[in-house]
């Protein structure tokens, strides 16, 4: 499959887990890649394994942080300049933040973390959006989670950035769809990234693989979800395969969500 030849694909948070498997899955069908990301070793590293499963492929490394909208207004100008259009965008970078009861919940945590998850979010929209509009054609992925459509708990900034980025994800939906625009978000459950290990060594530091062994037992495939699981979906959505899709919230959890 080739979906992304000559297509220009930005991706935030492309520096680990999520964003660096859809990189390289898209990177594989000759996507156009802008790959962004806070941390630049994270980035370089991706650019590495690009270059070894896609060695043709076009990749454009821009860092920078999602919360500030200068930084972001910038990765859109360097994506447009270096290639001309954005015709995918998966808008993605977030963070999990610290674990605790919302009365103990720190207000500077939970400005932080809405700050990136949702904050930074809406600056990607904004901008890419506006792109998108001239050219009457794109296809947006924004990243909620399951924390996005349910309350897990412990979790004050997530579940309001997250529930947040649902709500983007229905407004611009609504609004875009005229222009020939789809905006859909993934709400991925627990998916082996670090930032779930970080989750899992929170709980446990000592003994985080069994208790992730644990925490899997009530999903009803009893295992984690897999980074190029999330890619295949994120780019089936940003394709164009997936026309007709749009202002969808898609749950890839292995059926946890459904579940009583
Ligand atoms: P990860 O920690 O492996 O990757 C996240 C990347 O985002 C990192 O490279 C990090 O440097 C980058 N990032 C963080 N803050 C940034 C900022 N301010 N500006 C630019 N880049 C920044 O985590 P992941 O699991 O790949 O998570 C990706 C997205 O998926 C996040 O939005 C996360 O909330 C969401 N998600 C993950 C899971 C899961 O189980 N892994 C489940 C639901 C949702």
């Amino acid at each position: 499959m080739q979906r992304f030849k000559d297509k220009s694909v930005i991706i935030t948070g492309a520096g680990s887990g999520l964003g660096r498997a859809a990189a390289i899955r898209i990177a594989k069908e000759q996507g156009r890649l802008t790959l962004v990301d806070l941390n630049e070793a994270g980035l370089q590293e991706t650019g590495k394994e690009i270059r070894n499963a896609a060695p043709d492929a076009e990749v454009l490394l821009v860092t920078a942080n999602v919360a500030s909208e200068a930084e972001v207004e910038n990765y859109v100008a360097e994506a447009v300049k270096r290639f001309g259009t954005i015709d995918g965008f998966f808008n993605n970078a977030g963070i999990e933040g610290k674990q605790n009861l919302t009365e103990d919940f720190g207000s500077d945590e939970f400005g932080k973390v809405v700050n990136i998850n949702l904050n930074g979010v809406f600056y990607g929209l904004k901008h890419v959006l506006k792109v998108m509009k001239e050219q009457g054609s794109g296809a947006v992925v924004n990243t909620a989670s399951v924390g996005g459509i349910r309350g897990v708990g412990n979790q004050s900034g997530y579940a309001a950035s997250k529930h947040g980025v649902v709500g983007l994800t229905r407004n611009s939906g609504i609004e875009y769809g005229q222009f020939g625009i789809q905006v859909n978000a993934i709400a991925p459950g627990a998916i082996m990234t670090p930032m779930v290990e970080g989750s899992l060594k929170q709980m446990d530091p000592e003994n985080w693989e069994q208790v992730g062994e644990e925490f899997v037992q009530p999903n009803p495939m009893k295992r984690f979800g897999k980074p190029e699981e999330v890619a295949h979906l994120v780019a089936f959505l940003l394709s164009g395969d997936a026309g007709f899709i749009n202002a969808a919230v898609i749950p890839i959890d292995g059926g946890q969500s459904y579940k009583y």
